[in-house]
């Protein structure tokens, strides 16, 4: 079938339709599906993933064939288990409250709270607070702790909501959620109708820029539904109402923005260095033409190439080879390459959760880190590359006898 015009998906923020390919990943399992051992003869339920990008807005996104309900409400991720996000977190609340001076008397909102990682500061340091959740069972855990959490997904009902409950915000902050909301103008239309007078928005997002330029292309994922630069974040932003003052760089997730907004007739709030910073570096990379998006493709088939070859020769040679974290970007980068048990013997991960499990589509089995000390593997490939020097360190022993690091993205390269 050819892919009419009419036919195709339409943007998700400006409705132009989708005739672009950022790149198509094809039909693949769910990243964070897991399968149990007995299942393991059992087909792997697959859905498209197909990055495309707006020629209009250049929003790069993909369509959600799996229902944000089926995989965020029974969510298993704690944003407490990370002790560098925990810290984050409190850097974020400390510089938060001096810059816009907030006390007894204001009023923060995050939206996607998770287990309350990020408003158990803002609560120590005495300042009315509320989370909203979608998922009950990590709502439950920030609720124990004290922190004020609704269970709810965000948009514009629930925001009119909260501030007729509540008052309107003085902060509303939005980490890593932007790029999991089918609804996206819903989504940012809550944030207007949240937001106090002179209230302040605050929201993370791994850059795109980063992921054209450093081939991240693992960090696609069905749970990943749009990817922004600041460009595309600016359109939607003033579409409604809402104008970007400042943006931070941060190194979260291979290269994230952080970008503050207020509304768009607010003047109190000047615009920062960091804004025309990030303006200048994207206009540099030719992020407002579809060439750049279009060359992506190759950049992702030269990778594969690099690293299929490697681990087929490592294999020729007799040398073992064993892969360390179970991640989601793991998933997508096995199952895109074709990288089975034939040239990857097991995967290692600290979470007990999915240890004894298989990758899903790889059937790569997932086992708790001391199996690297155990069988000595000559290479170890590091899947979440974004961790690499965490991990470096952590599996600093396989220099005992003499094994060496894989690392995948942006280049094959072997530490
Ligand atoms: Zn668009």
């Amino acid at each position: 079938m050819t892919d009419h015009a009419d036919s195709s998906p339409k943007c998700r923020f400006c409705a132009t339709p989708l005739v672009h390919s950022l790149v198509d990943l094809g039909a693949t399992p769910l990243a964070n599906a897991y399968v149990d051992p007995e299942r393991a003869p059992e087909r792997d339920p697959v859905y498209p993933l197909h990055a495309r990008v707006c020629a209009n807005c250049f929003l790069v996104q993909v369509e959600d064939a799996v229902p944000a309900e089926e995989i965020f409400s029974d969510y298993a991720y704690f944003s407490s288990y990370s002790a560098s996000w925990v810290e984050h977190a409190r850097r974020y609340a400390e510089a938060m409250t001096a810059r816009l001076g907030l006390g007894a008397e204001s009023f923060v909102v995050e939206v996607a709270s998770n287990d309350g990682y990020l408003l158990r500061h803002f609560r120590d340091l005495g300042i009315p607070h509320l989370g909203i959740e979608p998922a009950a069972n990590v709502a439950a855990v920030a609720r124990a702790e004290g922190i004020d959490t609704e269970v709810a997904f965000f948009g514009r009902e629930t925001a009119q909501t909260i501030r007729a409950r509540y008052r309107p915000a003085d902060l509303i902050a939005a980490n890593n959620v932007m790029a999991h909301v089918p609804d996206l103008n819903d989504f940012v239309a809550g944030f207007k109708a949240l937001l106090a007078d002179e209230g302040v928005i605050t929201v993370e997002f791994p850059h795109l820029l980063r992921l054209i330029e450093d081939v991240q292309f693992d960090t696609i994922y069905h749970e990943h539904y749009s990817y922004f630069s600041l460009l595309t974040a600016e359109k939607i932003l003033a579409a409604h109402g809402l104008r970007i003052f400042d943006v931070e760089k941060l190194p979260t997730h291979g290269g994230s923005l952080r970008i503050f907004a207020t509304h768009a007739d607010n003047a109190s709030h000047v615009d920062g260095p960091g804004l025309a910073a990030v303006r200048a570096e994207e206009a540099a990379a030719a992020m407002d033409d579809l060439k750049t998006y279009q060359a992506f493709p190759a950049r992702v088939a030269g990778l594969k190439a690099d690293l299929l070859a490697l681990l087929n020769r490592l294999k020729a040679e007799g040398h073992s080879v064993a892969a360390y974290g179970a991640a989601a970007k793991g998933n997508t980068l096995l199952n895109h390459f074709g990288i089975g048990t034939d040239l990857v013997s097991y995967v290692v991960d600290r979470n007990p959760a999915k240890q004894g499990r298989l990758m899903p589509g790889s059937r790569l089995p997932i086992r708790p880190p001391e199996e690297i000390a155990r069988t000595r593997p000559d290479y170890v490939l590091i899947l979440p590359w974004n961790l690499k020097d965490e991990i470096m360190e952590q599996m600093a022993h396989i220099r005992d006898w003499g094994g060496r690091f894989i690392i995948p993205v942006p280049s094959v390269r072997i530490l």
